[in-house]
């Protein structure tokens, strides 16, 4: 699906990523509707996420349908302060729709290639490798001499995250199981 790209979109999506570094939802905001004509009325997230998604069956990607950032991600708004509206990530949303608040210092990722990608099932909650240094330096992890997965892939930064049980995960096995468990439901 291709979007219609205008100078003034470039601004907005711009605006969009610098808006959202280190924003964090919490479970149960509140979006005001004054911007879709009905002041004074609350609707939850819920009620403004699940129309801007392809749900499909329950192991496919369900594609967002609302804004993309610049690196490709869903986003979606929600009032912060007095006249200020915040962005999130539409994925994060959806976690926290599912499973609740996301632990503070953790992130929300895709086991799935994705990015727009929305169905719960495809997304876990981790550490990224950079924070995870900062633990390892308190001595907290024992395994940081264990350079590769067990199937021989890098734990460079991009191809790790850290489980909230604080095991460090293999994106690339992560994808590979994704992608096997999908080609079992299609068969
Ligand atoms: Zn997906
Ligand atoms: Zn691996």
């Amino acid at each position: 699906m291709t979007r219609g790209v205008s100078p003034n979109h470039e601004l907005q999506k711009a605006r969009i990523s610098a808006a959202m570094k280190g924003r964090v939802i919490t479970w149960g905001d509140k979006i005001t509707a004054a911007t879709k004509g009905r002041p004074g009325k609350r609707l939850p997230i819920a009620e403004r996420f699940w129309p801007k998604v392809a749900r499909r069956g329950p192991d496919d990607c369900w594609e967002w349908q609302g804004a993309v950032d610049t690196t490709g991600y869903g986003v979606m708004s929600r009032p912060g302060g007095v006249g200020e509206s915040r962005k999130v990530y539409a994925h994060r949303v959806s976690r926290e729709l599912d499973a609740g608040p996301i632990p503070t210092g953790y992130d929300v990722m895709h086991r799935c290639d994705d990015r727009r990608c929305v169905n719960p099932r495809h997304l876990t909650v981790g550490i990224r490798l950079d924070n995870v240094r900062d633990m390892w330096s308190k001595g907290r992890a024992v395994t940081r001499h264990v350079t590769h997965c067990k199937h021989g892939h890098e734990f460079t930064p991009d191809n790790t995250y850290v489980a909230v049980t604080g095991r460090r995960q293999c994106r690339a096995c992560a994808r590979i199981r994704a992608a096997a468990h999908r080609a079992s439901r299609a068969a």
